[in-house]
This record gives C-alpha cells, structure tokens and sequence, in this order.
C-alpha cells in the first residue's frame, strides 16, 4: 500500500520534550483492542507511546487517552506487513523520540476458512500481517533498542497457535510461527541485553472475536476452566510485565493468558 508511513496530528514535535527521558514504547495494532489497552497501561506507568495501525483515526484516538496519562504520544498510519512502512515507521521513530525501549508486535487479522475453502491470498494475507510483520518490526526495530541497553520486545502469539483450530490453519501457522520467532531471537538478541518474550492469548473479548457465532462462542467459553472471556486489560496486564524491570531476566518465553483452557 503506502510504501511512507503518515503522522498524526499533535504528535511528533508537539509535547513532552521534558519527558525525554522516559521509556519509549511502539505498539503495533494500537488502534483498537489489545493493542490499545496495551498502550494506555504503558502510559499509566510511565511510557511515552508511538500508536501504529492501518488506520489513523484509531491510533489517533489511541494517542489522545496515552496523553491523558501525560505521555508523550503520536500516531502514526502504517501497514506492518510491508518493509518500505515498517522502515519509515522507525525513521520516525528516531527522528521523533530519539530512542527506543519496547516493541510490542500487537497487529493482527483472522481470515478463517476450513482447508479446502481457503484461499491462498488469504493464506499469504494472515502469515504476513501476523507473522511476517514481526520479523519486519524486529529487524527495523534492533538497531534503536540496542542504543538503549535494555530492549524490550513482545509479540502477541495465541493459543490457536499452541494448540491448532479448526477453521484456522492460516492464523495457527503463523501464531505458532510467532513463538517460533519469540524464542529464536530471545537467544540471537540476548547479547544486546534485549528480551523477546510471546503473550498467547485465548478467548479475548475484542472486533476481532465479535463475530463469533453464539454457539461457537458457549462452547469456547465452556472449556475456559475460569468460565469467562478475557479482556484487553487482562493481556495488557502480561505485556507490561513483559515490557518492564520486573522481568529483566525473562526471555525466549510464552506467557499463556488463556483462563486455563490450554497448559
Ligand atoms: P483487533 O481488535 O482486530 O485489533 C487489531 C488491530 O490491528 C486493528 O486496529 C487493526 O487495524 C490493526 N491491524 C491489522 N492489520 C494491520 C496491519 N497490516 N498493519 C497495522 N495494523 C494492522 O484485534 P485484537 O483482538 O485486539 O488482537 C490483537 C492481537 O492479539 C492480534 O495479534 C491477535 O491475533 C492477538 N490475539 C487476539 C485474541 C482475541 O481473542 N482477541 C486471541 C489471541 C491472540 P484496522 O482496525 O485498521 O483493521
């Protein structure tokens, strides 16, 4: 699509100048969801925000509440499975911020069909939003988190990819394609003092699960051993954990934010 990346307004030179010398985080998928309940807890504890997505009005409006933390924030336009946005995204970045601390690879798309109905376009569409992008940002991003000693990286796997569905077999391959990633650079950019841990998410609450048919969805539900839907916050809560001091020594790991239904 775009080959550029497009900056919101308010952001890039407008405020926080003082905040400087604050973490800073770049969350992929920002717009909506897991990705924005990801970027307003960061905020909430400290962290300027850069809001990716396709769309700018939901990263926009993503920046305005990380802003409503007294964050530094800006909202950028970017497709994260193309290399000539993700490189401008991280251009940006610099030119913006300066610097870089965590990377958290939220983006992500379903388009479901049992195997003899999916198409290849859809099969090549879901392994690079979900999985292609995350090499993309990693590659683009390690420069910048290496200047800053304590790089964080967080990528949003699933329990899909741990445990297949049926239905799935495009987002599966790429969800476990994620852990694959997760756990390889966790050993490759370890030397660098960066971390890259995985949040595999079960049933969350989100657009993307909306359409979910009723039935499909009680019985989702009834193998959840803690019998509800997760929401945004609840995996926010394990990436900044991931994202934080706390988990310094943490690395090459999935943490699974699934109600129990698959260990
Ligand atoms: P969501 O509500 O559909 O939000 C996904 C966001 O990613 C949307 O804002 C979307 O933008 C954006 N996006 C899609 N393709 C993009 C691209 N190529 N470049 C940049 N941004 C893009 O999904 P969610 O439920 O919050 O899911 C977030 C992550 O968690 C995904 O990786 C998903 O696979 C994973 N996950 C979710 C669940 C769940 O139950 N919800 C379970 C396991 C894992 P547009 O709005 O413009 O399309």
């Amino acid at each position: 699509m775009t080959g550029g990346v497009e900056a919101g307004e308010g952001g890039a030179s407008a405020e926080g100048r003082a905040s400087s010398e604050a973490r800073v985080a770049v969350v992929t998928g920002a717009g909506r969801g897991i990705g924005r309940a990801v970027a307003v807890m960061l905020a909430a504890q400290g962290v300027d925000v850069v809001a990716v997505d396709l769309g700018l009005d939901g990263a926009e409006e993503t920046a305005a509440l990380v802003r409503n933390h007294g964050r530094r924030a800006i909202a950028l336009k970017a497709d994260v499975a193309l290399d000539p946005d993700v490189e401008a995204l991280f251009a940006a970045v610099r030119e913006e911020f300066g610097r870089l601390d965590i990377l958290v690879n939220n983006a992500g798309i379903t388009r479901d069909a049992l195997l003899a109905k999916l198409t290849e376009h859809d099969w090549d569409l879901v392994v690079d939003v979900n999985l292609k992008s995350v090499f993309l940002c990693c590659r683009h991003a390690v420069a910048l988190l290496r200047e800053s000693g304590e790089g964080r990286i967080v990528n949003l796997s699933s329990a899909t990819g741990q445990m297949g569905n049926v239905g799935q077999v495009n987002y599966a391959a790429a969800k476990a394609g994620v852990i694959g990633v997760t756990k390889t650079l966790g050993k490759e950019l370890a030397r660098w003092n960066i971390t890259v841990n995985a949040v595999a998410p079960g049933f969350i609450e989100t657009a993307m699960t909306e359409a979910v048919p009723e039935k499909v969805r009680t019985m989702l539900l009834e193998s959840v051993p803690l019998r509800r839907a997760g929401s945004p916050d609840d995996v926010a809560n394990a990436v900044c954990f991931l994202a934080s001091d706390a988990a310094a020594y943490v690395t090459g790991q999935v943490l699974a934010v699934n109600g129990g239904m698959y260990v």
